[in-house]
């Protein structure tokens, strides 16, 4: 049988790209900005690191130092329902030991405290209101003036600095630490 020599697929001639005619059209295409990102609900107060930073070193010191916190919630909820965290904060220093109850709660719903723009924090001990914590942090949404009686520290805060007593201070450095 006589063999029929296979013939070598010639190979395709190469597709010529079109060549694109140059557009002299002046008409500018208009390229759609992609859609702005809802706003997050503006917020405003101060956050806890906004706080811790206005704190006064002596009192990080002591923060560190004097306070044990028991009792540590950090799935705590405000009667609205916004997210908080608790504990009960004790001091080393002094006898009797006094606990405190610290509270932390967040302006927005369903956000780590440690993730909020804003917050609005408590301690039932003396110094807070003494010191004028509550006062200067309440002229910044970020406290409820519910222990002092609503008079400005001009004696103990001159300047209004928006910080937090030790036992807070130290539940903040735990929240920052352990999460929330
Ligand atoms: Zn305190």
């Amino acid at each position: 049988m006589a063999r029929i020599p296979v013939k070598p697929s010639k190979p395709k001639p190469p597709v010529k790209s079109p060549v694109r005619p140059k557009t002299t059209s002046p008409v500018k295409v208009v390229q759609k900005q992609p859609k702005s990102q809802p706003k997050e609900e503006k917020v405003s107060g101060l956050s806890m690191l906004q706080i811790m930073r206005f704190t006064p070193d002596d009192t990080r010191y002591r923060a560190r130092t004097e306070i044990t916190i028991k009792k540590y919630n950090p799935q705590a909820k405000t009667r609205a329902g916004f997210p908080g965290v608790t504990a009960i904060c004790v001091s080393d220093k002094g006898k009797p030991q006094r606990p405190h109850k610290c509270t932390i709660a967040g302006k927005e719903m369903g956000k780590p405290i440690s993730k909020q723009k804003a917050v609005v924090v408590d301690c039932d001990c003396p110094a807070y209101v003494y010191w004028g914590s509550e006062w200067a942090l309440a002229q910044h949404g970020a406290a409820r003036i519910k222990r002092g009686n609503g008079e400005a520290p001009d004696a103990r805060n001159p300047a209004y600095i928006p910080h937090v007593c030790k036992h807070l201070y130290a539940l903040m450095l735990l929240v920052r630490r352990e999460g929330d």
